[in-house]
């Protein structure tokens, strides 16, 4: 069931980011388009990079500018969110606009999503009590994340 539910999700994702091509003037070409299936279902945060190699795997043609620029609309019409970040890469992406935690490594920049009902209780309670018009909230948490932990014990282990 909660398979059916994200599969979904993803579709509406992928649905909402080719409008916004469209509305741009941009033509849904197969690359276009696989860049916006890629984006609608990865929850990895990817940098620009990640986008580049993910759908140059399938159009091994295709240039990092169509890439970049295709990246660069979607942002600005709100489909992803850029987000600045630690370690090694200087941008990351996210592509999940529900109301979540990031947790950010400070060691690798890796983040990872972390689901919480109770921010939908922030974003209510804000909305109803401002005349802001709040669109989301982002809340970070910074730390080591497993993969840095696993890696740390092992040079740890080996000095
Ligand atoms: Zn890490």
């Amino acid at each position: 069931m909660s398979n059916d539910r994200s599969l979904t999700r993803t579709d509406e994702r992928y649905q909402a980011m080719l409008q916004a091509l469209k509305q741009a003037n941009l033509r849904l070409t197969p690359q276009r388009m696989a860049i916006c299936r890629y984006l609608s279902r990865t929850r990895s945060h990817p940098t620009p990079n990640d986008i580049f190699h993910a759908v140059h795997e399938q159009f091994p043609t295709i240039s990092r500018a169509t890439v970049y620029n295709t990246v660069a609309v979607l942002k600005d019409l709100g489909e992803i969110i850029e987000l600045s970040c630690t370690g090694g890469a200087s941008v990351r992406y996210e592509t999940e606009l529900t109301p979540h935690v990031n947790l950010n490594c400070t060691r690798c920049g890796r983040i990872y999503d972390f689901p919480m009902e109770k921010i939908n209780e922030i974003f209510e309670t804000i909305d109803s009590r401002t005349d802001f018009q709040l669109e989301n909230i982002h809340i970070k948490g910074y730390g080591i994340c497993p993969i840095c932990q696993k890696e740390l014990e092992q040079e740890e282990a080996s000095a």
